[in-house]
């Protein structure tokens, strides 16, 4: 059978964006409250979890896939102490954003990976981010688009739904859910 799935963004989603700089160590690694809560009860309705996150710092030559690679070992074992799961893929994409990888989100590379490997059940997942981009990769996948709102306000592209933070999203499209 297959699996419905909850992609998400990881900078501004999962942990607080550092404006003009990458994040390069596990102390720069800080989570939003609101995403431990999110990710515990969206765990308890079985949805897999798979992160997609756009690192381009690596291919500028600003951070090393080693020092990525140790702060998601960090995230991953902090979200399991923390939640008792954590996530069950995660795909990165160290293309610069002006070659245009299909795998550099707004493509959806990184998604169809996933979505193939894990046998993701298209119409019953999401992507969650809160950029541009991660909408236009999610609905170039199939998937359910939810963009939480930047700070900035600005043009807003297509999402299937816009909320302010992940506490919303969750009362309003998973609390019903199980
Ligand atoms: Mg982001």
């Amino acid at each position: 059978m297959k699996r419905k799935a909850i992609f998400f963004d990881r900078d501004g989603v999962v942990n607080f964006r550092i404006v003009g700089k990458y994040i390069k160590s596990a102390e720069d690694f800080r989570f939003v409250p609101d995403f431990i809560k999110f990710f515990k009860n969206i765990k308890s309705a079985a949805y897999l979890t798979i992160l997609t996150t756009n690192q381009q710092g690596i291919g500028k030559g600003l951070m090393t896939e080693k020092e990525l690679e140790i702060v998601h070992g960090y995230m991953q074992s902090k979200l399991k102490e923390l939640t008792g799961s954590n996530f069950d893929d995660i795909y990165y994409s160290t293309e610069l954003a002006e070659n245009n990888s299909f795998r550099r989100k707004p493509n959806p590379g990184m998604l169809l990976e996933a979505i193939e490997k894990w046998d993701i059940d298209i119409e019953n997942s999401w992507m969650i981010g809160d950029r541009k981009s991660d909408v236009t990769a999610g609905k170039r996948a199939g998937l359910k688009t939810v963009l939480l709102k930047p700070a900035k306000n600005g043009d807003f592209p297509n999402a299937d739904y816009v909320f302010r933070n992940l506490d919303e999203v969750f009362t309003n499209l998973f609390s019903k859910l199980k």
